[in-house]
């Protein structure tokens, strides 16, 4: 090939992506959707320039327009979440967690922390950035019927054990964790509560689900681009004050393992497109936080009606943006190919009991994206059906690709984000 074709070849694949993408109905629970204000940010020259360090004290020169960005995101960010300190530096909610641990932990000693396969992520994992610390993994108990952490068991644990730092936070989140609990008992043996919010930001910013650092969290970390919908990055954030010599130290550590821990360029375009996330998220993220949940609900309520079997039943299904299916041992990914077979994009899961990761027996659905680009109940209903007809009667996946690329017809704009004056910016399109 010319370097012509390579390149056509893969602007032709970007292409196909997108209308993939506009004639589907994206349900992964992790994944949303950027505006086109924050688009903007991502294709400015701060793409390509350095700032290492923090705003006024630089390794590099040119920093004085990014600095007061900087700055800007990190007041926002604070707003947001109602905190004292916030970094907006790390470049994706798993490096947030290296920098954690980097900050407030050293190898060998142990932590706390939900099993994978109870819906932890797998940079709480042995395999990931808690795996590359090298620390002592100890597991909570898990209660399957309420999708939680066994709470009286979890506080036993930590008091025997006595743990460096508390993990909490999940890939699985379906409700709330018992919080409070766990950050007193963390507290009396003297370790940090650490609660990684990656999949439920854009809910605590929109102020529809737990407030971890009201509950006695002392660092929370999380994604910018999941229920939060910015662009791809991470954070940190702590309403530790740094009024006392080791409250300083505790925040000094944790910004150094940011820098130099572990970044040195840290994308100051989506930087500056973090900033405008958390503006827009404080006008609309209330109002998309309570539809997205809303929309969780009555989805989870729609297929359990049709026949599905849909976990946390007793409790309401979900309080959070995710539903999880019981699909059948080993029968996740099965059922993810052919619903993707008719533009309905979502992804298997391991549920409580699955032993292999690569043939778990779930689906994980969310809300996020179907409720940014308009949809309400009404909606959820129909998708429902069109779950039915794929994965119950097991009807034609032609025919539903086309009911399903009909149907999504009518939903092409984004809501929940600034758009006057931005009408001629269609974001679908590459720019
Ligand atoms: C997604 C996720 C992460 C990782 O975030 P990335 O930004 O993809 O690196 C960390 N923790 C939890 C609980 C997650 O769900």
């Amino acid at each position: 090939m010319s370097w012509f074709d390579e390149v056509e070849y893969i602007r032709k694949q970007a292409k196909k992506n997108n209308e993939f993408f506009a004639n589907s109905l994206p349900m992964i629970a992790s994944e949303n959707v950027l505006s086109p204000l924050c688009r903007e940010m991502l294709i400015t020259d701060f793409h390509g320039r350095y700032a290492e360090g923090t705003p006024g004290h630089r390794y590099y020169q040119g920093c004085k327009f990014f600095d007061l960005v900087e700055e800007k995101a990190m007041e926002l960010a604070k707003k947001l979440f109602n905190c004292h300190y916030a970094d907006v530096r790390p470049t994706a909610g798993t490096t947030a967690n290296i920098a954690i641990f980097k900050a407030l932990i050293k190898p060998g000693e142990p932590v706390t922390v939900l099993d994978l396969a109870d819906g932890a992520h797998i940079s709480f994992g042995k395999w990931g950035a808690a795996g590359v610390r090298g620390v002592e993994l100890i597991s909570y108990p898990f209660n399957d019927e309420e999708m939680n952490i066994y709470v009286d068991g979890a506080v036993k644990l930590i008091k025997k054990v006595k743990p460096k730092l508390a993990l909490n936070g999940r890939s699985v989140f379906l409700f709330p964790t018992p919080l409070k609990e766990i950050a007193e008992a963390a507290h009396d043996v003297g370790a940090y509560l650490v609660y990684d919010a990656a999949h439920v930001l854009g809910l605590i910013g929109g102020k529809q689900f737990q407030d971890p650092l009201r509950e006695g969290a002392d660092v929370m970390s999380g994604s910018t681009h999941k229920t939060l919908p910015g662009p791809q990055g991470g954070l940190i954030l702590s309403d530790h004050t740094g009024d006392t010599d080791l409250d300083k130290s505790f925040l000094r550590k944790l910004g150094f393992g940011v820098f130099p821990g572990v970044t040195s360029s840290y994308h100051l375009h989506h930087v500056a497109a973090k900033a405008i996330a958390f503006a827009e998220h404080l006008e609309f993220g209330g109002a998309y936080a309570k539809q997205t949940i809303k929309n969780a609900q009555h989805l989870a309520r729609s297929l359990y009606g049709r026949g599905f079997k849909v976990f946390g039943e007793k409790l309401g299904f979900t309080k959070s943006h995710q539903v999880l299916l019981e699909i059948g041992p080993g029968k996740g990914k099965e059922a993810s190919q052919k619903l993707e077979d008719t533009g309905i994009v979502t992804n298997m899961n391991t549920i409580p009991g699955d032993e292999d990761p690569l043939n778990p027996s779930g689906l994980r659905l969310g809300t996020p994206e179907l409720t940014r680009i308009g949809m309400n109940e009404n909606e959820m209903e129909e998708i429902a059906e069109f779950f039915k007809r794929a994965l119950l009667k097991k009807e034609d996946t032609k025919k539903i690709k086309a009911d399903v690329k009909e149907f999504r017809k009518d939903f092409q704009e984004l809501h929940y984000c600034f758009k006057e004056g931005f009408r001629g910016y269609d974001y679908h399109k590459l720019i």
